[in-house]
């Protein structure tokens, strides 16, 4: 008998609960579809939509695959040789069926990125966050967290999780950090947690000035470098090192499934914390570790990356190509200092059709980006171009949005008097 059934005999309606909440979602604009794609390695960014009227060719415009590493034949190539010899999955969790070698090196490898003494890896940047701001925070007694406004839904868990006092500081404003750390006890363990590059509108934390005040008012701090690291620094160590802050961070975060092309998160810092974070954190103790060939896939990609510029110059050139000629044909760019090139739009029921009308009519990919991700109003196209994005990628880009602008009456920098 399934859950409708029983409920019928005790009179409560479950499915009726399921379907208000869907309802709800219809009803503000917010439900999502997520398109049906099957990625072509080797042929990034182009890939195979199953749509509802059979296969068709398209261009994905909003992968954080930012680099293209998931199909770098160095990456595929160590993914499937530690498939070959050590099979697929990690076969437990660490505290119960040890650690594979390859996660092993991939701390290492982590560790040596951020100049920290030790790595430690979790299934995902999300759980990272999650486990290892609230562990954190558990492990100082009457810890004070001071959070960005705008940090990731996965860090804002980790708060929550904590359970211990928490303050939000205006987005990326020192001079309001440095007011809440004022008005703390300076005897007080305290936790700055930021983002270095924030994924929805590109703009870079001030890394050196929230570390003059961390020194000042002896607080500790922790950066989430998810959309940086691969991409910044002179061996993709992240905006930290980028900006050579680095060692001036006490915990660094990251992902291995953006830029690195994989899967899986990490904290990097000095051995004791990570030490600690392993012993205590639930989200790390009891769950399944990281596959081996996941873990060989990753370390192959942060080794390569670690040399080669190609992909980072690459990346930031496309960037700034693409930003012009979409500038260029007044379509209403957000200012952006990174990689990311949000399109504004501004209503939530046209950026679904937007997005809608390019993969239907022009074979572009790019999922709307509504509310709660960001604010209502502020609804955008937001475009990742890789390296592998070339001239003539961009420039139909271009002309598929002026035309899907046009068709919606959608608002061009002539309009909106920019
Ligand atoms: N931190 C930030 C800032 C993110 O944007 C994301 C995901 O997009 C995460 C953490 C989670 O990382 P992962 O996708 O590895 O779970």
């Amino acid at each position: 008998m399934n859950y409708q059934a029983r409920a019928i005999g005790l009179g409560i309606d479950y499915d009726a609960y399921f379907d208000r909440a869907l309802g709800q979602l219809h009803q503000e604009r917010r439900y999502r579809v997520f398109a049906d794609l099957e990625r072509l390695a080797g042929r990034f960014p182009h890939a195979i939509w199953h749509s509802p009227e059979g296969e068709r060719d398209v261009v994905i415009w909003c992968s954080n695959d930012y680099l293209g590493m998931g199909q770098h034949p160095k990456v595929v190539g160590a993914m499937v040789d530690a498939a070959t010899r050590m099979g697929t999955g990690a076969g437990g969790t660490r505290n119960i069926a040890g650690t594979n070698h390859p996660l092993i090196e991939l701390e290492r490898e982590l560790a040596d990125l951020h100049g920290k003494q030790a790595a430690l890896v979790f299934t995902s940047g999300y759980v990272s966050n999650e486990t290892g701001i609230s562990t954190i925070a558990k492990l100082l007694p009457n810890c004070l967290l001071l959070s960005d406004s705008l940090n990731h839904n996965s860090m804002i868990e980790g708060v929550r999780k904590a359970g211990t006092e928490k303050q939000i500081w205006r987005h990326n404003d020192t001079a309001h950090l440095e007011q809440l750390l004022r008005a703390a006890d300076p005897d007080r363990p305290k936790l700055i947690i930021c983002e270095s590059l924030y994924s929805m509108d590109g703009d870079v934390a001030p890394l050196h000035r929230i570390c003059d005040l961390a020194e000042r008012y002896g607080a500790l701090t922790y950066v989430d470098e998810v959309h940086a690291v691969g991409m910044y620094g002179p061996r993709g160590g992240g905006i930290a090192e980028r900006d050579g802050a680095m060692d001036r961070i006490d915990i660094l975060e990251g992902t291995l499934a953006k830029a690195y092309g994989c899967l899986g998160g990490y904290i990097a810092a000095n051995a004791n914390l990570i030490d600690a974070v392993r012993s205590y954190a639930p989200g790390f103790i009891f769950t399944t570790a990281l596959p081996p060939p996941v873990c060989a896939a990753a370390t192959a990609a942060i080794r390569h990356l670690k040399t080669s510029q190609w992909e980072r110059q690459r990346h930031q050139d496309r960037a700034a190509r693409l930003k012009a000629v979409l500038h260029a044909a007044g379509l209403p760019v957000m200012p952006s200092d990174t990689h990311i090139v949000p399109v504004h739009v501004g209503n939530p029921e046209k950026c679904k059709l937007a997005s809608d009308l390019l993969l239907s009519e022009h074979g572009i990919y790019i999922q709307p980006i509504n509310y709660p991700t960001v604010p209502r109003g502020q609804e955008r196209l937001r475009i990742t171009p890789s390296p592998y994005h070339d001239d003539g990628l961009i420039d139909a880009l271009a002309e598929a949005l002026v035309e899907v602008w046009a068709r919606l009456q959608l608002r061009r920098y002539e309009d909106r008097g920019l």
